[in-house]
């Protein structure tokens, strides 16, 4: 192994002669990876016909500078544990890895020179994270480098992410999914366990085991639903 390929760390895909395999990229903050997640990956993965997708966790997110965001091992064991029964997921260390703010644009680029031509990119966002594109560094180039996938999302008008879209000029080829609607959110799983209340059900439950065993967004003592009762009564006030 070269010392090149030592560093990148992504999973050799070597697609037979004249076969082209198509390699999906869900990006995230992932703090902490959940159900919407994964079910956009896994739609896009079977609308799209991906033969692997692959979750990178971003490892200084570029948008969330001030904001607080958990350490990077943390999202990644989380979204290993999240997508280990999936064998078509892969979650990858590759940008966690990267020292330094995180552009998509030079994901696209190692995951470009990495792979054969033969291995196609599909870029995986929602609808909210597709108009962030439109004004990501290099727009140009990443329309240049992978297709993208953008699948609807609860809170956000992916038709009007569309007229965006097709008005900015910018030559991207965006694939439009609707996928069963989540309203889940990363940030409402933090105020939630933050409140100590239940996060049952939209995310895994050793996603949840992992957050209760590290203690992370500070939970309070029924944080994981196991206090049913007082849940009731909270849906109650
Ligand atoms: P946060 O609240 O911290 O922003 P998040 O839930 O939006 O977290 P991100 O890690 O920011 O999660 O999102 C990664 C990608 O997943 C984005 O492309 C986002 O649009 C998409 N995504 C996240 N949740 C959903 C959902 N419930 N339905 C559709 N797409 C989603
Ligand atoms: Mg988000």
């Amino acid at each position: 192994m070269s010392d090149a390929s030592r560093a990148v760390k992504l999973p050799s895909l070597d697609p037979a002669a004249g076969r082209i395999m198509r390699l999906g990229i869900m990006g995230g903050t992932f703090d902490p990876i959940h159900y919407g997640h994964l079910a956009v990956a896994e739609q896009a993965r079977e609308a799209l016909r991906l033969d692997l997708v692959l979750f990178m966790p971003a490892g200084s997110p570029a948008f969330k500078q001030d904001a607080r965001v958990s350490d990077a091992e943390d999202r990644y064991a989380m979204t290993v544990l999240a997508t280990a029964a999936n064998p078509a997921f892969y979650a990858s260390r590759f940008e966690i890895d990267r020292p330094g703010v995180t552009y998509t644009v030079d994901t696209l680029r190692a995951l470009r020179a990495h792979y054969p031509a033969s291995v196609e990119l599909f870029f995986i966002t929602g609808a909210d994270a597709i108009l962030d594109l439109l004004t990501w560094h290099d727009a140009a180039d990443m329309a240049r480098l992978a297709t993208f996938i953008a699948a609807t999302r609860p809170g956000y008008d992916i038709v009007q992410a569309q007229r965006r879209v097709e008005a900015s000029g910018v030559g991207f080829d965006v694939r439009y999914i609707e996928i069963p609607a989540l309203a889940i959110s990363s940030t409402n799983i933090r105020d939630r366990v933050r409140g100590g209340k239940s996060v049952r059900y939209l995310t895994s439950e050793s996603v949840i085991g992992y957050i209760q065993k590290n203690g992370l967004y500070r939970p309070g003592p029924d944080a994981f639903g196991t206090d049913a009762l007082e849940e009731g009564e909270q849906h109650g006030r």
